[in-house]
């Protein structure tokens, strides 16, 4: 097999005995259980970590809660919160090469990818480490009846919600773990967080950079383990003030209804089936090449990937063939060599799912122009364009998270924009045209969270990220985050 050259810091951590951070302090599972992650270009064992039970977890909540009522934490000032999370990022950054190997190997993404993760990463903590300092409640005039003579002011403070759970997905690790820690961060809460089953790497090894920083124990814990063990247990536990998940909607939903057992304040990142609309006036080479990122990145493994292509009737053919020839043309390797241009998926049972959902695009009638296979070793599966599909299809309504791309024709704009919202989700949508007028009129009939102008999944800590419909609730980055960490509190004084 072909040895990557990787950091000697990046071997060191994959080799050491994996733990779990509890309160400061590396910890196994209660009961001594571990499960075991893999590299997915190679199918081979990394390791192996904790898997924290309904006891474990418990012992993490009651750490983040006591942490969060009473601690040199609780006390700290806004100005040393901020200060505190732009060293974390300075420490992000320093290690960026380590974090990005460790979430190549750990996730297969290509290193260019995770590096990019990284970097993300490295200004999303920079952008709310200046939220730190910037939380504000507002003063107003009250008219509340009152014995005359006597004079009420009000005032409205925002204050950290508490302890959050945090459970995410295994596409983009280290981005999800900072989006749940840095705004929790920001707003004085405290955090615990179950990274996925199958990528625990860059969540343990963040946890050991929060503590370098000088983060308090017990501010930011992770627990690693199963989602039926260990995120149920979380997502139950009374003890948690917030849960903040990303990840698949069915998981989603159950997560939800957990959240209202215990009036938990909840935000929901969820699934998607994001269409790329590209009108006959658009740069059609730009077009073709955006339409193949948005699907292919990172595998087709991205929320809001560009999974169902729009082309208008009269360019449909050309743009759908350049699409193909493009899919043809990719290079799939290990996420360590420079050269591949594609890796792999995460596990040979998203091989299989994503298998499988081709498999049922054949037999609903769909032309394969390229791929529909899974090739090893490793879990890696050719990049496929789809065509003759209908609206109602299987593999055009479903997220398929994986390299699968289906393309439709259309004719009308008014029509593709009934297309492009006939899906349960609605997390991002790119529209492709020299019309500025064309990009008006779409913008605000397209129900989704996000939309793009020949461009697509462009993201930015300042604009808020999240789901219409089956693609969520609530927001991550930008803004509207901090209302999603914090709760008002009414402040009424007789003076
Ligand atoms: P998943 O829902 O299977 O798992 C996500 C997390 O939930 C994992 O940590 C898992 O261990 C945990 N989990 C599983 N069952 C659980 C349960 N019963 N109780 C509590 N926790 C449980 O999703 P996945 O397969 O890891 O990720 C893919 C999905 O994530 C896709 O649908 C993708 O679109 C979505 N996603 C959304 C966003 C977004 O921002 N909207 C970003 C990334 C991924």
């Amino acid at each position: 097999m072909t040895q990557y050259s990787t950091l000697e810091s990046t071997r060191n951590f994959i080799d050491r005995e994996h733990r779990m951070m509890i309160n400061g302090h590396w910890c196994v599972a209660n009961d001594g259980k571990t499960i075991p992650f893999h590299n997915p270009a190679t199918g081979e064992l990394l390791g192996k970590v904790p898997a924290a039970s309904k006891v474990d977890v418990d012992i993490a909540v009651r750490n983040a809660a006591a942490t969060f009522e009473d601690s040199e934490w609780s006390r700290m000032k806004p100005r040393d919160r901020q200060n505190l999370l732009w060293r974390l990022a300075d420490l992000v950054e320093r290690d960026r090469q380590q974090l990005a190997e460790l979430e190549t190997m750990n996730n297969g993404k290509l290193l260019s990818t995770s590096l990019g993760d990284v970097q993300f990463s490295i200004d999303f903590l920079r952008y709310m480490a200046g939220w730190a300092t910037k939380i504000e409640g507002s003063a107003l005039d009250v008219s509340a009846v009152a014995p005359p003579g006597e004079v009420f002011s009000g005032f409205i403070r925002r204050e950290p919600i508490g302890v959050v759970g945090a459970i995410v997905a295994w596409n983009v690790p280290f981005i999800l773990a900072c989006w749940k820690l840095a705004p929790a961060l920001a707003t004085g809460c405290t955090l615990v967080l179950k990274p996925a089953d199958e990528t625990p790497l860059t969540a343990l090894r963040l946890a050991e950079l929060v503590l370098e920083a000088g983060f308090p124990s017990g501010v930011f814990n992770v627990i690693t383990g199963t989602g039926i063990e260990a995120g149920a247990a979380l997502a139950s536990h009374p003890g948690v003030n917030k849960l903040t998940f990303t990840g698949s909607t069915a998981v989603g939903k159950q997560i939800g209804k957990s959240a209202m057992d215990n009036l938990a304040r909840v935000t929901l990142e969820l699934g998607g089936k994001s269409p790329v609309i590209v009108m006959p006036d658009a740069n059609l080479s730009e077009a073709a090449q955006g339409a193949a990122n948005a699907i292919f990145a990172n595998q087709g493994q991205v929320c809001c990937a560009g999974s169902r292509l729009y082309v208008h009737r009269s360019v449909f053919e050309n743009v759908v063939a350049d699409v193909a020839a493009i899919a043809q043309s990719i290079k799939l390797g290990n996420g360590l060599d420079a050269t591949s241009q594609m890796g792999p998926l995460i596990s040979s049972k998203q091989v299989e799912r994503v298998g499988a959902y081709t498999e049922i695009g054949r037999k609903e009638g769909a032309e394969l122009l390229c791929g529909g296979r899974g090739v090893g070793p490793g879990y890696f599966f050719q990049p496929t364009v789809m065509v003759n599909v209908g609206q109602k299809n299987t593999v055009v309504q479903e997220e398929i998270f994986g390299p699968v791309l289906t393309a439709l024709p259309f004719d009308t704009l008014d029509e593709v924009l009934d297309l492009a919202n006939d899906t349960a989700y609605g997390l991002g949508a790119s529209i492709w045209t020299s019309s500025l007028a064309t990009a008006h009129r779409a913008i605000p009939k397209i129900k989704s969270g996000s939309v793009w102008v020949n461009c697509h999944t462009a993201l930015d800590p300042a604009l808020p990220f999240g789901g219409y419909k089956g693609s969520g609730l609530g927001r991550e980055m930008g803004a509207a985050v901090i209302e999603h960490y914090t709760e008002q509190k009414s402040v009424l004084i007789r003076a």
